[in-house]
């Protein structure tokens, strides 16, 4: 793979590197490390399942993230019913730095600048857990809809997936957030080795127009983070221009920036890809919602709990409209009937986008963002997917059976991933219904919730969304 390299780079490399870059081109040729984070919003510290994965797909941890772990390629976890089930997200190793390194805690409200396809993503949220609000923001609508689907599967409850320019979030969200994650478009020199495309696509003037794109990129991100707050700048390139050289440039621009620290993941060093990461702070007072997220919790009288014993909808900013109430009634009717746990929705509002029913998150003290600031925003997911609204019912959403405990639900069918009804249900097709099974539940993996299905006349109708179904 070495001679596929451009020289030009070749050259940068050998004056960035002097004598260690024979080593580092030589890390060219040698295998690469594949990685999967385990989901804490799944998966609750449980050794027993931490050893059937370990086995199953040949686990060994990565140093710098406690939920991170190399696998053995030839194990395919991206196609195990686990993963269909969020229990995993696939993630090069020397990527889950940066978020290691933003350090988000619950409670606080956080921007994932340039979000897809939701490494990232996942990653926050799940140290979030659940409490606070999370803007994952991509500017490519196709790749804005992978993202709003790994969220989805991730059963993440408290992200609002949008698709927009980054001036446009900086006109409509100024000192907004607690932390900013800024994984930059680069020139991902530190991706040739996974991917030759990215090969092709090098060149000098690449890398100029690249670094002028994150300097434009990294203002928007001033302007809407809170002051006393941080931004996490990173790249999988290697060059100075797109990193050092930005960030120096950066802070020169805003003197209330100032960098806390930066790190380097080379691959001739670490098992990984390359990797750059800086970490920045912004001048000030730290913003409320930090101290909030470390000491509160959320409380069901913050939200809203749907069946169960509570009903409360206190919490919510004003009250939802008629028809949001009727909407939110309807739920109820579902929730009674088909998950007597009940759901614990955390602060927020419902919100409808034509017929679909959407739990907005909001922070404890409520906002920041209500339904109202997302007018006129291309939203690809305005918080958790809750149903769609028939006539006089509801259709739960794929979202609500994926963020949601087997153990509410009415009903469960539940088997080993080995299982040809796994199998079946994955492909779309009817299981048979087993005794007790009657009117919507859930098919799920080990305990873990893959969709819904609504069972009559001895069988389970699969109501696993079309485009998720899987035939090979
Ligand atoms: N953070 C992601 C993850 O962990 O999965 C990877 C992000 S990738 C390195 C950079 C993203 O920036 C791409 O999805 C790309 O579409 C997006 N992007 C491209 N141009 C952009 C721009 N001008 N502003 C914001 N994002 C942009």
């Amino acid at each position: 793979m070495r001679q596929l390299l451009p020289e030009a780079y070749i050259h940068n490399m050998q004056s960035m590197l002097g004598p260690d870059a024979e080593r580092f081109l030589e890390s060219y040729d040698a295998p690469r490390a594949y990685g999967l984070r385990l989901n804490p919003l799944k998966y609750t510290s449980n050794k027993e399942l931490l050893s059937i994965l370990e086995k199953q797909f040949r686990l060994e941890p990565i140093p710098w993230c406690s939920t991170g772990f190399y696998y053995d390629e030839s194990t395919s976890p991206g196609k195990h019913p686990y993963y269909a089930a969020g229990l995993y997200y696939i993630q090069e190793p020397s990527a889950m730095t940066s978020a290691e390194l933003l350090d988000p805690q619950p409670g606080e409200v956080i921007l994932d600048l340039a979000a897809a396809p939701g490494g990232k993503t996942t990653q926050i949220a799940g140290k979030m857990a659940g409490q606070g609000v999370l803007v994952a923001n991509e500017i490519h609508p196709a790749r804005a809809q992978i993202l709003s689907e790994n969220v989805e599967r991730a059963g993440i409850a408290n992200a609002i997936v949008t698709n927009a320019p980054p001036d446009e979030l900086s006109r409509r969200f100024p000192s907004m957030f607690d932390r900013i994650m800024l994984d930059a478009p680069c020139s991902g020199e530190g991706m040739f080795r996974k991917d030759e495309g990215a090969i092709a696509e090098w060149s000098e003037s690449h890398v100029v127009m690249c670094a002028a794109r994150q300097a434009d990129i990294l203002d928007h991100a001033a302007i809407m983070l809170k002051p006393g707050g941080r931004l996490v700048y990173s790249t999988c390139t290697f060059n100075r221009a797109e990193n050092e050289n930005t960030i120096e440039a950066f802070c020169q621009r805003h003197p209330q920036f100032s960098v806390v620290q930066t790190e380097r993941v080379w691959p001739h060093i670490s098992r990984g890809e390359g990797h750059f990461v800086a970490v920045l702070s912004k001048a000030g007072e730290v913003p409320d919602t930090v101290s909030a997220g470390n000491n509160a919790r959320v409380h069901e009288s913050d939200g809203a709990r749907l069946g169960g014993r509570r009903r409360t909808q206190a919490g919510a900013p004003g009250r939802p409209s008629a028809s949001l109430a009727a909407d939110m009634a309807l739920l109820r009717g579902f929730t009674d009937a088909t998950l007597p746990g009940g759901i614990a929705l955390g602060p927020g509002e419902p919100l409808r986008f034509g017929d679909a029913l959407y739990w907005l998150p909001h922070t404890i003290g409520g906002g920041p963002i209500q339904a109202g600031d997302l007018t006129g925003l291309k939203v690809a997911r305005p918080g958790l997917h809750l149903g769609d609204v028939r006539k006089n019912r509801i259709e739960p959403a794929h979202a609500l059976a994926l963020s949601v405990h087997a153990d509410a639900a009415a009903w469960v069918q539940t088997y080993r991933p080995e299982a040809p009804e796994i199998a079946a249900f994955l492909r779309g097709e009817t299981l048979p219904a087993e005794e007790g099974s009657a009117g919507w539940g859930l098919v799920a993996v080990d305990g873990l919730p893959l969709g819904w299905g609504k069972a009559s006349g001895g069988q389970i109708k699969n109501h696993l969304p079309k485009g998720l179904r899987r035939f090979k």
